[in-house]
C-alpha cells in the first residue's frame, strides 16, 4: 500500500471526513499533482487561442492561459480545462437536514463533497475560504469518482451530494460521480446557486435524484448588489427542474434590511407557487453576520414568521423556518390535518408520521422522496 492509498484507507475509516485550507491536518492530505486536468463539457471555440465557457449564465470569453470568472475553467492552447476535476476542498458526512432538505429521507446522513470556485460573489458567502478562491489557492484532496462512490458504500449511506461551494463549478465532476453512483443505487443531489445553463443542466438531470436550489431575492436589484450576479437564469433553471420532474426544494436566506421586503416575499411565492407548484417545499433561512455583512445583525425570528406566515398566506404547503434551533416550523405539518408529520430539533428527526408517503393520521398525499431504497 503506498502512502496515498494508505491516507485514503484510513480517511474511509474516519467518520469525519473534512478538510480545508485551515484543517491542522492538511499537510497530510497534499493534492496528487498526477492526476491530469480534465476538459470542460460545455463550451465553443471562438478563435484559436480563445474560447467561450456555456455552462453558466456568465458565458465567459476566455483567452489563453486564462480562467472565467468562477477561477475553476482555464483555457489550456485553445481548449478549455475543468481544474477542480478529483479535486475537492471538503468531504463530509452530515444529515440530510443541514443540506437542507425536508422532504427527502429524513432522517438519513449524506455524503457531501465541495470544492473552490464559484460563479457568484455572495457578499455574505459562508465558506468564502475555499468558495470564493481559485482551486490553487486552497489544497485539494484528490479523490477519483470511483472512491467516492466506495466511500458511500462502505459507510452504508443512501446519498451522494454536491454542496459548500456551487457544484456547477465541479460540473463534469459531479456529472461522472453521479452516473457511477446511479449504477450502484446510490441516491445524487446537489444544492445549487440555480446558475447553470439549461443545456449542462438538462444533461445532468438523468443523473440526479433532486435538487436544493437558492432563491436568493425575487429581486434583480439584490442579486446585481449582493452577488455580482442576476435573477432570471435562477427562474429558468427552476422551471427546468421542475418540468423535468426532479425533487426540488427553495432555501431563501433573509438578510435584515436587504431582501426582507414584503412585497418581494409576497411575489416570490406567488410566483413559486403559479411557476413550481404549491407542493415545493420553501425554507427561510435566518442569516448570520458573516464575510462582508458582518455589520448586520442575525435575522430577527420575527421578520423570518412573517415570511412564512406571507408564504402560507400565498398558498404553498410546505414552510419552513431554517437556521433557528428548536422552532416549530422546523417541523413538517399535514397540509390536510395539521398534524406534525416530521418533528427536527436541531438536525435531528425526532419522530416521523409519514407512512407510504401518507399522513398517518390522515391519509393526504404528502409530496417528496421518502422511502430509503439502498
Ligand atoms: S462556469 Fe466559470 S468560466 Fe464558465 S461561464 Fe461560468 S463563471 Fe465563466
Amino acid at each position: 500500500m503506498n502512502r496515498r492509498e494508505f491516507i485514503k484507507k484510513s480517511i474511509s475509516y474516519s467518520c469525519i471526513l473534512f478538510f480545508t485550507a485551515f484543517s491542522p491536518l492538511k499537510s497530510l492530505f497534499a493534492y496528487d499533482t498526477s492526476s491530469k486536468l480534465h476538459e470542460a463539457s460545455f463550451y465553443t471555440i471562438l478563435s484559436s487561442s480563445r474560447v467561450q465557457c456555456q455552462l453558466c449564465f456568465r458565458r465567459c470569453v476566455i483567452d489563453e492561459r486564462k480562467r472565467g470568472f468562477c477561477k475553476a475553467r482555464e483555457n489550456k492552447n485553445g481548449k478549455l480545462y475543468s481544474i477542480t476535476y478529483n479535486r475537492p476542498v471538503a468531504i463530509h458526512i452530515d444529515p440530510v437536514e443541514k443540506i437542507p432538505f425536508s422532504h427527502f429521507y429524513p432522517g438519513t446522513d449524506v455524503l457531501c463533497i465541495g470544492t473552490a470556485g464559484c460563479n457568484l460573489m455572495c457578499l455574505n458567502c459562508i465558506n468564502w475560504h475555499f468558495a470564493l478562491k481559485a482551486p490553487d489557492d486552497v489544497e485539494n484532496l484528490s479523490y477519483y469518482p470511483e472512491e467516492v462512490v466506495n466511500i458511500v458504500q462502505e459507510k452504508n449511506l443512501t446519498t451522494i451530494c454536491f454542496t459548500y461551494n456551487e457544484p456547477t463549478m465541479c460540473y463534469e465532476y459531479m456529472r461522472d460521480v453521479f452516473k457511477l453512483a446511479k449504477k450502484q443505487g446510490i441516491k445524487t443531489v446537489f444544492h445549487s446557486n440555480a446558475s447553470m445553463n439549461v443545456e449542462p443542466l438538462i444533461a445532468l438531470l438523468p443523473y440526479t435524484d433532486a435538487i436544493i436550489a437558492d432563491l436568493k431575492a425575487f429581486n434583480n436589484d439584490f442579486y446585481i448588489k449582493n452577488c455580482s450576479s442576476i435573477l432570471d437564469p435562477v427562474l429558468s433553471f427552476l422551471k427546468i427542474v421542475k418540468k423535468n420532474n426532479i425533487w426540488l426544494e427553495i432555501v431563501n436566506l433573509v438578510i435584515p434590511g436587504l431582501n426582507d421586503n414584503k412585497e418581494d416575499i409576497k411575489k416570490m411565492c406567488t410566483w413559486i407557487k403559479d411557476n413550481i407548484g404549491a407542493e415545493t417545499p420553501l425554507q427561510f433561512s435566518r442569516f448570520f453576520p458573516t464575510y462582508k455583512l458582518t455589520n448586520l445583525p442575525p435575522t430577527p425570528i420575527s421578520i423570518l414568521e412573517r415570511a412564512h406566515a406571507i408564504a402560507q398566506e400565498s398558498g404553498l404547503h410546505y414552510v419552513y423556518i431554517g437556521n433557528v434551533s428548536g422552532h416549530p416550523y422546523a417541523n413538517t405539518y399535514c397540509p390536510s390535518c395539521s398534524k406534525i408529520l416530521i418533528e427536527r430539533k436541531g438536525l435531528l428527526v425526532q419522530q416521523n408520521n409519514i407512512k407510504d408517503g401518507n399522513c398517518r393520521f390522515c391519509g393526504h398525499k404528502i409530496h417528496g422522496i421518502w422511502e430509503k431504497r439502498r
